[in-house]
């Protein structure tokens, strides 16, 4: 059932997958070519999808949490061709008169993606998701903590929404407990929303020996060896949050017409 016999569903070739620039190196399309021409068995598309540079961030998903309906309720509203995307994802064969053209087929390898990453930012929030998971993170694979005093600490992804589309998934350090662009520009791609807002933290509640110490080393500014004065800049203040800037920058319009109005009074 996992062998990718049914090779209908990938002629003509994932023409999405193989025309997004750099997705598939030539090595790796070499390779791709050579084991379709042999009797060498193809790997499920779980793992081929798995495989694609960019895409290491994911887990393989168990193809029986994806045949249970009840984990994937909600999710045919949200993902075109829901029905042959589902049977793309486990290689179950194409119906016989369904006959894709190109540009048909790039959208139903899109679909795909997008209906695997919804699934895979549900996997990842069970046990057996959260274990492959931390399998992935003890082995660095989700990058480290580009922070010099997190020391290479080991990161974890995480959306910053979970809605589709919203934003492109960052890796999260548990050490200095912020988010970071990932290091691969492949990767930089992903949406965010197929790791999700919860994950990281579920992990780390989940496995706490996990969990590193805070960091308490914090840089110091030098110039010439001397600490710099808090003044030294001006007084910069710290960025306001975001909806406390729209209300200074309505205080200060205000003030603004005050003084123009004390300036036209004394005219
Ligand atoms: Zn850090």
């Amino acid at each position: 059932m996992a062998s990718r016999q049914n090779e209908s569903w990938r002629v003509p070739p994932p023409a999405g997958r193989q025309e997004a620039p750099d997705l598939v190196t030539d090595s790796e399309s070499e390779e791709s070519e050579d084991a379709s021409g042999s009797d060498q068995e193809e790997p499920s598309w779980i793992s081929w999808f798995c495989s694609l540079r960019g895409n290491e961030f994911f887990c393989e998903v168990d193809e029986e949490y994806i045949e249970d309906d009840f984990n994937l309720s909600g999710l045919s509203s949200q993902v075109p061709y829901y029905e042959y995307a589902l049977d793309m994802i486990l290689d179950n064969e194409p119906p016989h008169d369904v006959m894709l053209t190109d540009q048909q087929h790039e959208l139903l390898e899109s679909a795909a993606e997008m209906l695997y990453g919804l699934i895979h930012a549900r996997y990842i929030v069970t046990a057996r998701g959260l274990a492959c998971m931390l399998e992935k993170f003890k082995n660095y694979e989700f990058g480290r903590c580009p922070r010099f005093h997190c020391e290479g600490q080991a990161c974890l992804p995480v959306g910053t929404s979970d809605v589709p589309g919203q934003s492109t998934v960052k890796v999260f350090c548990p050490k200095c407990e912020d988010i970071f662009y990932p290091r691969s520009e492949y990767q930089c791609s992903i949406d965010g929303a197929y790791f999700g807002t919860t994950f990281p933290h579920l992990l780390l509640m989940t496995y706490p020996m996990y969990r590193p110490p805070k960091s308490a080393e914090q840089y110091v500014p030098r110039i010439f060896g001397f600490k710099l004065h808090p003044t030294a800049y001006g007084n910069r203040e710290p960025a306001p949050a975001r909806n406390n800037q729209r209300r200074i920058a309505a205080r200060e319009a205000n003030a603004k017409d005050g003084q123009q109005k004390q300036e036209d009074d004394s005219l």
